[in-house]
């Protein structure tokens, strides 16, 4: 079955062909390191990590390419602010950055690209679009001419006049139209800046994404992501960059857009500040929690944040590790004998592999894809207490890892510590109870209160002692 993309241009469900056989180019913005990498970011980018690895695993060869906005107004305003060299600015916060993504288990980057490494690049378009008749210089400045571009708003669907108030036009009195932008700023003082045809100064923010795609990618690539605030301007202007400097149109295939991040009913945002860091939540929750907190959600859905909601998330993450690691440690016991509930489980199994890929092939539809793991495991506690043998729960073990795999969640990484730190739990709940069984009740006790200090609860039942994590 063909998978099947929301295209924010064409504003439907589109069959996924890319432009050249089974090579994806996919770019996604990448952030401003100014402050802290925040929830927002967070869910974007495991959005589009969840993209990468589903199309790689459905067999496409993907190149995911993003930028990092390292010379910015909002950069050059806060680094004295903090006292900080602006480079040093960036640098700290890309660093912070990578960081939360390396703890959310966001892989799939390919290339990060620094827009202050593609400063001849984007002087070399702005040039052309000098020439063509699209920019125009004025002092040390070059703005774009928006209304020689008369595709301007196609992706967008913003109208004129709304174009000419949107609120993060720049507004600067010199423009031919309130919608022009900056394709080159000139130089102001104690900023950083490079030499250029039009005297020294620095690239504008829209120009450094078509630059950077063009020198990767070439004039023409299949998917473009990002969070859909930055549909308009940023994307437009884009599109009215690249369209104008090559000719060749579309300059992107599909244009795939993350749903905000909603707080109390409101967006998100600096603006509103209301911003959550993702340092914040990742000190009192398992990263992981919060990566399924995320998936939860189809890409294109709000998310509603509350502490309540990442509550509720943790407990039903809770039962599908439990899950995983109870199947992980009947498979570690159990014998070569058949059991009553093999054939039913793999009924389940096929199932849940038709409506996992059904799901994901359906614009990546995370949330159903959950919802057949949950089927999954429900089905999986009735059968168990039928009883499975280790082949059908190795099969259930792998399906389920797969499956997790593809979320990017139970990953190998944790997969192995867990199997350490389980192997070493399922030791002590031995050693204690040889010690109950001995008598000596001193040495079981203490044992089982470790273990529940450390939130391994202990259970035990007529087949012998099981545990879990609390
Ligand atoms: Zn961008």
């Amino acid at each position: 079955m063909a998978i099947r993309v929301y295209n924010t241009l064409t504003r439907k469900k589109e069959e996924f062909a890319p432009l050249q056989g089974r090579r994806v180019k996919m770019f996604v913005c990448g952030i401003t390191p100014y402050d802290d990498t925040h929830l927002g970011h967070a869910r974007t980018y495991v959005a589009f990590d969840i993209v990468a690895r589903y199309l790689r695993h459905r067999g496409y060869s993907v190149f995911y390419l993003q930028n990092i906005t390292d010379v910015d107004d909002r950069i050059l305003a806060r680094a004295p602010e903090v006292s900080v060299p602006w480079d040093e600015l960036g640098d700290r916060y890309f660093a912070d950055y990578l960081k939360v993504m390396e703890a959310l288990n966001v892989t799939s980057v390919n290339l990060y690209a620094k827009a202050t490494d593609y400063v001849p690049e984007i002087i070399e378009q702005v040039e052309g679009l000098v020439d063509g008749g699209y920019g125009y210089r004025i002092d040390g400045d070059v703005f774009y001419e928006v209304a020689k571009f008369e595709d301007f708003g196609k992706l967008s669907g913003v109208k004129l006049e709304e174009q000419r108030a949107g609120a993060r036009v720049e507004v600067d009195e010199r423009k031919r139209d309130p919608r022009d932008f900056s394709l080159w700023k000139a130089r102001k003082p104690g900023e950083p800046h490079w030499a250029s045809p039009w005297g020294e100064g620095r690239p504008g923010w829209h120009i450094e994404d078509t630059a950077i795609t063009l020198a990767h990618f070439g004039p023409q690539y299949d998917i473009h992501g990002a969070g859909n605030d930055l549909i308009f301007p940023h994307h437009e202007a884009e599109i009215a960059q690249a369209e104008a400097y090559t000719g060749v149109k579309p300059f992107v295939k599909y244009w795939m857009h993350t749903g905000f991040v909603v707080i109390k009913g409101e967006r998100m945002g600096k603006s509103l500040g209301n911003v959550v860091p993702v340092g914040d939540i990742v000190r009192e929750y398992d990263p992981e929690v919060l990566r399924f907190f995320l998936t939860y959600t189809q890409y294109r859905g709000p998310i509603d944040f509350t502490y309540e909601a990442l509550e509720e998330a943790k407990v039903a993450y809770r039962r599908l590790a439990d899950v995983l690691q109870r199947a992980r440690q009947t498979l570690s016991e159990a014998g070569k004998a058949r059991g009553k509930g093999d054939r039913d489980l793999r009924k389940a199994l096929a199932e849940t592999e038709t409506s996992f890929y059904r799901a994901m092939d359906d614009d990546f539809n995370t949330r159903e894809a959950l919802a057949a793991m949950f089927s999954l495991t429900t089905t999986f506690w009735d059968l168990l207490e039928k009883g499975l043998s280790a082949g059908s729960l190795k099969e259930f073990v792998r399906g389920f890892e797969a499956y997790g795999a593809l979320l990017g969640l139970f990953q190998p990484g944790t997969a192995r510590t867990s199997e350490l730190v389980e192997g070493l739990v399922r030791f002590l709940v031995n050693l204690r109870e040889e010690a109950r069984r001995g008598k000596d009740f001193e040495t079981s006790d203490s044992i089982r209160q470790e273990l529940t200090r450390l939130g391994v609860q202990i259970e035990d039942t007529a087949q012998g002692p099981r545990w879990r994590f609390i």
